[in-house]
């Protein structure tokens, strides 16, 4: 099965005066979503007990909760300071993740910073094999690590990329951020064969397991000759990319992907826009 769902609260969640993480778990189970994606953007900020608390709160509204590690970490920095602490953010995420009763940690792999993207990308292996002797001797090996296509060219994270690194690991599943590949490629996402083109991409590179289950993120998203600029609504019909392709294409390939939606504020109700236009093309097919 599919899951849709938001990343992060909405507006219409805050002007309805809901204050509480906790609180979105009925409220997303009334509008008939089934996925929330907690942002740690600038640090894990939760508590052990707040996060059961909130865990026992999706899981008794039959909401998958996933987490997303802060936005900063680079696994490809040369600062071994820097390294240390990217761990430390993982962890504690994934330590975030258990309570929650959740199964998966979107990160972003990194930026080369002045390596060659070769270079950067070796530092990162060197970096990921030393997290992962740590997630494990932590006992986190049951969880998922999703590392996120990037959307703006400088970053680590093209589509071969994210390939490779999934390749390493069992435990390492990829986050397609479709809106990002269309940025970081200014609009090369036109349709359905864009989109299927990708889905039979990270079919060939990592196999069937890892691409029915994949994680994806959707939003479409303002760039520039460089990639993006900055998270749209549903509203937009300039930069995309249309999402009707994207689900057509989940169809056809029977693939059954947690989406995230990350757009700019309308997150929740687009995201079901998302699950509804999906529930319409399989009823077109029957
Ligand atoms: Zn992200």
């Amino acid at each position: 099965m599919i899951k849709f769902g938001p990343s992060g609260t909405c507006e219409r969640f805050k002007e309805a005066g809901f204050t509480a993480t906790a609180q979105a778990a009925p409220w997303l189970n009334e509008l008939g979503l089934d996925l929330f994606e907690y942002s740690f953007g600038r640090g894990v900020r939760v508590g052990d007990e707040t996060a059961r608390r909130i865990g026992a709160a999706f899981a008794k509204n039959d909401i998958e909760l996933s987490v997303h590690a802060p936005y900063f970490i680079n696994l490809a920095t040369l600062d071994d300071q820097k390294a240390a602490n990217n761990h430390e953010y993982i962890l504690s995420s994934l330590k975030a993740l258990r309570a929650f009763g959740g199964k998966r940690c979107v990160f972003h792999p990194g930026a080369p910073a002045g390596q060659t993207r070769r270079d950067a990308m070796n530092v990162l292996f060197r970096r990921l094999d030393a997290l992962m002797d740590d997630v494990l001797s932590h006992g986190f090996g049951d969880l998922w690590l999703c590392p996120e296509t990037m959307g703006k060219k400088a970053q680590l994270g093209d589509l071969d990329e994210i390939i490779e690194i999934c390749r390493r690991y069992d435990m390492l599943l990829p986050c397609i951020d479709f809106g990002h590949l269309n940025a970081r490629d200014t609009g090369a996402i036109k349709g359905y064969d864009e989109y299927k083109r990708i889905v039979d991409k990270l079919a060939d590179g990592l196999g069937d397991f890892k691409t029915v289950n994949m994680h994806v993120h959707f939003s479409k998203i303002q760039y520039t000759d460089k990639g993006e600029l900055r998270h749209l609504t549903f509203a937009d019909d300039v930069f995309g990319p249309d999402y009707e392709p994207m689900l057509e294409v989940f169809r056809d390939l029977k693939l059954e992907p947690f989406v995230a939606c990350e757009s700019a504020g309308t997150q929740t109700y687009d995201a079901l826009t998302l699950k509804e236009c999906y529930k319409t093309l399989c009823r077109s097919v029957k």
